[in-house]
């Protein structure tokens, strides 16, 4: 455990929320009584630059070696293709980077809009060999000054450094961007996204606080961390994907603009009330499953993936929840890590005919789709409660009260 800003350095670092031990969320258990380990999962902010960050991160060798995910694979992502865009947009190149390119998806996609040197960086030998198999060069390995010398002398010097949702699970920053700019040119372009954790600030949202997270970024905060590398952001997009996506596009400078107090003042007092607001939603979600549980329905999470677990586990809802239910076949009879529900086809949902409520931890994108099929298949009365931001979560615990009246 540190006591040291990752990014400043400073010490004066606050305590944001304490969700207590928990497993690693992607750990689906065979049976209900499994043994698993738990980690610590707290929150704090630095009072000097902003960050907020966990400050006992696990292993990486724990948490990526051996267990072999991809996520691209199974994720759809609408917004890429806006952010191919700009990225081209700020072209031509003659190369591109990616730290951490997954099975390739992105990378493959700029070179196919022309770039004619493509070259990866990505630790996971399966996602590697995925991004291999598309034609891209990749190297297996961590980010670090080794391996960028190895690349430079191959390649030279990229025009275009990119990086998607990888910052937020990286340690060690200052080497993470100086590893950016030991490759990028002198007029080259970094693009950058990663979750946008101010949603979750404004909502009260625990959803996207997992334990493979380490730092936990909003727009002032990230311009802040460039900027003490001498890079300054040119552009910024945000999307409403999964908890909210930040992009940004920056370029070396001489001297580089800070962010503005102000804003880096009103994402410090979020973070400051975010413990207040997570307990707030808590309270309200608790004492409406109660009301519907006593009404006599029936409560069960629908999505069993980062996010459904990590409320559930942060949140200690457990007791509250019958069981779960995802769509994806491979979880289907296995338990949730940590509360332990039992995971089941969301076709049972048609067996009954007493009323349900349906938490629904899918990101925002893909809850109308689930709700239109639910509601085709089961003919029993249905309240659905989103629990994932960017909506704000607290407005549906109103209609938990309602849940049971319609039986
Ligand atoms: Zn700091």
């Amino acid at each position: 455990m540190t006591d040291t800003c990752r990014l400043c350095k400073g010490t004066d670092l606050e305590p944001m929320i304490d969700l207590d031990r928990r497993p690693i969320a992607h750990r689906l258990l065979e049976s209900r009584d499994e043994a698993e380990d738990t980690y610590p999962m707290a929150l704090h902010f630095c009072r000097d630059c902003g960050l907020i960050q966990g400050l006992d991160p696990i292993d990486p060798e724990i948490l990526y070696t051996d267990f072999n995910y991809n996520f691209s694979a199974w994720k759809p992502e609408p917004h890429l293709e806006d952010e191919i865009d700009a990225i081209m947009a700020q072209g031509p190149f003659a190369n591109a980077i990616e730290f951490g390119c997954n099975d390739g998806t992105f990378l493959k996609a700029l070179a196919d809009r022309g770039i004619p040197v493509c070259v990866g960086i990505e630790p996971n030998p399966v996602s590697g060999s995925m991004a291999r198999d598309k034609g891209l060069g990749v190297y297996k390995s961590w980010v670090n000054k080794g391996v960028c010398d190895k690349i430079i002398a191959e390649h030279g010097l990229f025009d275009l450094v990119l990086s998607r949702q990888v910052i937020e699970h990286v340690p060690d920053l200052d080497n993470f961007v100086s590893c950016i700019n030991r490759l990028l040119k002198k007029d080259g372009v970094l693009f950058l996204d990663m979750p946008d954790f101010e949603p979750s600030l404004l909502v009260g949202d625990c959803s996207a606080v997992w334990e493979e997270h380490v730092s936990y970024f909003t727009e002032p905060v990230l311009r802040n961390l460039l900027a003490c590398h001498g890079l300054e952001i040119t552009e910024v997009r945000k999307y409403d994907f999964s908890s909210g996506c930040l992009a940004v596009i920056a370029r070396a400078k001489e001297s580089v603009t800070l962010a503005d107090d102000g804003e880096t003042k009103r994402v410090m007092d979020l973070a400051g009330a975010y413990g207040g607001a997570v307990r707030g939603f808590e309270a309200g979600l608790r004492e409406g499953l109660a009301r519907a549980r006593a009404q006599g329905a029936e409560v069960v999470l629908y999505g069993v993936g980062v996010r459904g677990c990590c409320t559930l586990n942060g949140l200690d809802l457990s007791g509250l929840v019958d069981y779960a239910v995802d769509d994806q076949p491979e979880r289907q009879g296995k338990f949730m890590p940590g509360c332990r529900l039992e995971i089941r086809p969301s076709s049972v949902l048609s067996e009954g005919s007493g009323p349900v409520v349906c938490l629904l931890a899918v990101n925002n994108e893909n809850e109308d789709k689930v709700e239109a099929k639910i509601r085709e298949t089961a003919d029993r009365p249905l309240t659905f409660v989103t629990l994932c931001s960017p909506k704000d979560i607290n407005i549906p615990l109103a209609a938990l009260g309602r849940a049971g009246d319609a039986a």
